[in-house]
C-alpha cells in the first residue's frame, strides 16, 4: 500500500494527516494506496513556503530560469515512462494513452522554455522629446493551480511549465483520485535544480480548494474541471480578489455531413467517442448526422466497436481501459437505462462488451451508443463523462449548427465533410472555443491557447500559449526620462506629447 503526501518547500511533508483519501487501481477495483488530506494548517504552510521562494525565484535572471526549464524538460522525457506507469495504475487508461498525456505535457514544457523571448517588452524611443516608454510583464505572485482526475500530468503541466518560466511560484493541488503523477514532477523539479519552495503540491479536497480560494498570499488561480465546480471557484476566488482562470465541462458535438468521408467519420467518432473510456474534456460525446447517412454512419460505427479490446491498461493488448471510480462507472452505466426510458435506441450496449485479462472488481464499461438521441434527453443535456455515445439526426447543416451552437458548453466541436467551404462557413458560425475540420480533438498545440467557450470556461484566459504567459503576469509600462540640464520646472498640466 503506498502512501502520498504533500511536497512542501522542496521536501515531502512530514506531519500527520487527520484525514486521508483511497487511491484504487480501477482494473481491480482494489484500494492501492492513501492520500493525505490538507487542512488549514497545510494551507498556509504551503503558502508560506511559495511565498518564501517567490522574490529570489523572480529575481532569478531569465537564463537561469530557462535553463532549469530545459533541465526539467530531460528528466521527464526520462521519466515519461514511469509518469505513464503512475497514470495508468490510477487513473486506469492504458499505457499508450498515458504516454500520449505525459508526451503532451512536454509540449507546454518546450514552449515555456522560450521563456526569454516570451517576455520580451516592446520599446519606444522619443515618445516624447527625450522620454522613452517600454512595455515589461512581471509574475503576479503565488500562483495555485487545481486539476481534475483525467489528465494527472497534462492538465497540470499546461499550469505549472508557465507559471514557473514567469516568475510565479506554483502550488498544485492535483485530483484526490490520482495524486502520484504529480510528486514525481516534484521530484523531477528538484533534480532539475529548481529551488525549494517554487513548485508545491498539496494534496486534499474541498478544505484545500478552499483554502487556496480565501488565502490572502495566492494571487492567482487556473482550475480545470467539472463545471459547477469551476463556476464556483471563479466566484469563490474573483470574490477573495484573485485573478482566476477556471476551465469547466464540456459536451462535444461531432458534425457529419452526408458528403463526408463515412469510413474517416467513423474511425474518428470511435477514436474520439471512446478513447481514454470517454474521459476526456475533449471526447465526441454527441455524433450530430446530417441524414440521410445516420443509419449508415451507425452501422460503420457499430462495427469498429465490435472489435475493439476492452481490458487492464498495463495490458498491452488494451485499447481501452476501465472507469476511474466505481460511483462514477456506475453514473455513466445509468444514462444507458435512462437514455431507452426517455426514447432513445440503445445501439451498442458496453455492459456486455467483452473484458479481456480484467478482474472481475474492476470497474469496467464498454463502448456504448445511445441513438435517435434528443436534444431533452439527459443522456445528452448532462456532460456523461464515460463510454457512451449519444447519436442525434438532423436534417440540415443549419439544424446541426442550431444544436451545437444552443448547447451550454463551448469547448470543442469537430465538422467531417469534404465541402471546403461548408466548413469554412462552420469554423464561422460555431461558438465553440475550439474547432476540428475533419479532426476529432482539436487540442491546440502549446504555442496556441487552450479552453472553450460558455460554461467551459469561467474568466477570459485561456491556458498555455500567450494567452497563458498573459494570464500569469502583469503588464507596466515605463516611461523615462533622463533629466537633462534644459528641463525642469513645476507644470500642473496633463502630460502631452512634444
Ligand atoms: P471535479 O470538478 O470533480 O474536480 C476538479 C478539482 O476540483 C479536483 O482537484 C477536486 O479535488 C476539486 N473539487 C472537487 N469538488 C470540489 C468542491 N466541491 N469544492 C472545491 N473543490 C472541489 O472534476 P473531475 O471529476 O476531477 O474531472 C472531470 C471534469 O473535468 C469533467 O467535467 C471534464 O470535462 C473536466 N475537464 C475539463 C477540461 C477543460 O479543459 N475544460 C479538461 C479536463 C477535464
Amino acid at each position: 500500500m503506498k502512501h502520498v503526501t504533500h511536497w512542501i518547500g522542496g521536501k515531502p511533508w512530514t506531519g500527520e494527516a487527520q484525514r486521508h483519501g483511497d487511491i484504487y487501481d480501477p482494473a481491480t477495483g482494489q484500494v492501492s494506496g492513501t492520500v493525505d488530506f490538507a487542512s488549514a494548517t497545510e494551507v498556509n504552510d504551503v503558502v508560506a513556503a511559495a511565498a518564501q521562494a517567490l522574490p529570489g525565484w523572480r529575481r532569478t535572471s531569465l537564463a537561469k530560469r530557462a535553463q532549469v526549464l530545459f533541465a526539467f524538460r530531460e528528466l521527464v522525457k526520462a521519466h515519461a515512462g514511469d509518469l505513464a506507469a503512475l497514470i495508468t495504475a490510477e487513473h486506469g487508461k492504458v499505457a499508450s494513452d498515458a504516454a500520449g498525456e505525459v508526451a503532451r505535457g512536454l509540449e507546454v514544457v518546450e514552449f515555456a522554455c522560450g521563456i526569454p523571448h516570451l517576455l520580451k517588452g516592446g520599446y519606444s524611443e522619443n515618445v516624447s522629446t527625450g522620454v522613452d516608454s517600454y512595455s515589461i510583464r512581471q509574475p503576479v505572485g503565488v500562483v495555485a493551480g487545481i486539476t481534475p482526475f483525467n489528465f494527472p500530468a497534462m492538465v497540470p503541466m499546461w499550469m505549472f511549465p508557465l507559471a514557473i518560466a514567469c516568475g510565479n511560484t506554483f502550488v498544485l493541488k492535483p485530483s484526490e483520485k490520482d495524486p502520484s503523477a504529480s510528486l514525481l514532477l516534484a521530484q523531477l523539479w528538484a533534480e532539475a535544480g529548481l529551488p525549494d519552495g517554487v513548485f508545491n503540491v498539496l494534496h486534499g479536497d474541498k478544505v484545500a480548494v478552499d483554502g487556496l480560494l480565501t488565502h490572502p498570499g495566492v494571487a492567482a488561480v487556473s482550475f480545470v474541471g467539472s463545471t459547477p465546480i469551476a463556476r464556483y471557484v471563479y466566484e469563490a476566488g474573483t470574490a477573495n480578489g484573485k485573478r482566476v482562470q477556471a476551465l469547466g465541462g464540456a459536451k462535444n458535438h461531432m458534425v457529419v455531413l452526408p458528403d463526408a468521408d463515412l469510413d474517416l467519420a467513423a474511425d474518428a467518432a470511435v477514436s474520439a467517442g471512446f478513447g481514454s473510456a470517454g474521459e476526456r474534456c475533449m471526447a465526441i460525446s454527441a455524433l450530430v448526422v446530417v441524414d440521410p447517412v445516420g443509419d449508415d454512419l451507425v452501422a460503420r460505427v457499430k462495427e469498429r466497436i465490435g472489435v475493439l479490446r476492452v481490458g487492464p491498461g498495463a495490458d498491452e493488448r488494451s485499447e481501452m481501459g476501465p472507469l476511474v471510480t466505481r460511483p462514477h462507472r456506475d453514473k455513466v452505466a445509468s444514462y444507458l437505462d435512462s437514455g431507452v426510458a426517455q426514447g432513445a435506441t440503445l445501439a451498442v450496449d458496453g455492459r456486455v462488451h467483452p473484458v479481456i485479462g480484467g478482474a472481475s472488481g474492476g470497474f469496467w464499461l464498454g463502448p456504448s451508443v445511445l441513438d435517435h438521441v434528443t436534444p431533452a434527453m439527459s443522456c445528452y443535456t448532462d456532460e456523461i463523462f464515460g463510454p457512451v455515445l449519444s447519436v442525434l439526426r438532423v436534417p440540415t447543416y443549419e439544424a446541426a449548427v442550431d444544436l451545437v451552437n444552443a448547447s451550454p458548453y463551448g469547448n470543442g466541436v469537430a465538422i467531417f465533410t469534404c465541402d471546403g467551404g461548408a466548413a469554412r462557413r462552420f469554423v464561422s458560425e460555431a461558438e465553440i472555443g475550439m474547432v476540428g475540420v475533419n479532426v476529432p480533438i482539436p487540442v491546440p498545440m502549446a504555442y496556441y491557447s487552450f479552453g472553450g467557450w460558455k460554461a467551459s470556461l469561467f474568466g477570459d484566459t485561456h491556458v498555455h500559449g500567450t494567452e497563458g504567459v498573459h494570464f500569469y503576469t502583469r503588464g507596466k509600462v515605463v516611461t523615462s526620462r533622463w533629466l537633462d540640464p534644459s528641463h525642469g520646472g513645476v507644470n500642473l498640466g496633463f502630460p502631452v506629447n512634444s
